[in-house]
């Protein structure tokens, strides 16, 4: 098979039809990769086919998430990538020694997702998601210059301050001319034993981002969905068993598949 003859220059143009979300955070530790991890393998469970492109290259955590420890091997001039739970995944930090610290430029960033997204052999897929760094940074403008139809899923905690950092992450797709596809809170109010809520991070962070993104944004930004403080996500996160297959009775694995149902 002559894959190389095959292969469009940038498979995800303007005229591709397959749907990509870049998934942003105002802020780190928001559990933005865990939840793009986890809608990645959920929406590979209903049978699409999923590729997933960690470019969070300070925080790279996606390889862990998904118990990928194969690296991506080359066929002629092509990448091939790793697969997990049926989700094609390249990582920054597949290349990189894991005890070394990142110092990269924005334009060796820019390159380096050029590089995934060109040089990879994806295939057809029905799905692309990009595990952005969190903040408002170059790779943001990079993914909206090279995913021309890439949609922006914003991650927030519950908090009030949280919120406002995530909304101005969200805001930055005016720049962009990105659409919001919607807002995803994480970290949710936890239920103990007793059947009770505990707001760990408060409430209302979710609703929040939605409001001020439809407000200033010249469409509808829906909340997804919530999903709980759950300490079953955290323990199949460490092990690289996505809760949305693994646990999927738990509080968070429902969570994550109600929201894999509307994307
Ligand atoms: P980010 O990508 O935003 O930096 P991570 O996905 O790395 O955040 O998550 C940060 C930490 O929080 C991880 O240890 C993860 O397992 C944990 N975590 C994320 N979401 C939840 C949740 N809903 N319940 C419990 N732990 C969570």
């Amino acid at each position: 098979e002559n894959l190389t003859a095959a292969r469009p220059k940038n498979p995800f143009g303007a005229d591709s039809l397959t749907k990509v979300y870049a998934v942003a955070s105002g802020k780190g530790g928001v559990g933005k990769s865990t939840i793009t991890a986890n809608l990645a393998v959920g929406l590979a469970a209903r049978g699409l086919a999923v590729g997933l492109i960690d470019a969070d290259i300070h925080g790279f955590s996606i390889p862990g998430l998904l118990g990928v420890t194969d690296k991506p091997t080359k066929v002629e001039d092509l990448i091939m990538p790793p697969i997990a739970f049926g989700v094609k995944v390249m990582s920054i930090g597949m290349f990189l020694d894991t005890d070394q610290p990142v110092a990269w430029r924005g334009p060796m960033l820019h390159r380096a997702l050029e590089q995934f997204i060109t040089d990879v052999y994806w295939g057809d897929l029905d799905v692309l998601l990009i595990d952005l760094p969190p903040g408002t940074g170059d790779i943001a403008i990079s993914t909206a210059q090279l995913l021309p139809t890439a949609e922006l899923l914003v991650i927030t905690t519950p908090e009030h301050t949280a919120a406002q950092v995530a909304a101005r992450a969200g805001q930055l797709s005016t720049q962009t001319s990105q659409p919001v596809a919607g807002v995803i809170e994480n970290m949710g109010p936890l239920q103990l034993p007793d059947g009770t809520f505990l707001e760990v991070f408060g409430s209302g962070g979710g609703q929040a981002v939605s409001d001020r993104l439809t407000a200033v944004l010249d469409q509808h930004v829906p909340l997804l969905g919530s999903i709980p403080l759950d300490p079953v996500l955290r323990a199949d996160s460490e092990v690289g068993t996505p809760s949305v297959l693994s646990s999927p009775e738990a509080a968070a694995g429902q969570a994550l598949q109600s929201i894999v149902a509307q994307l």
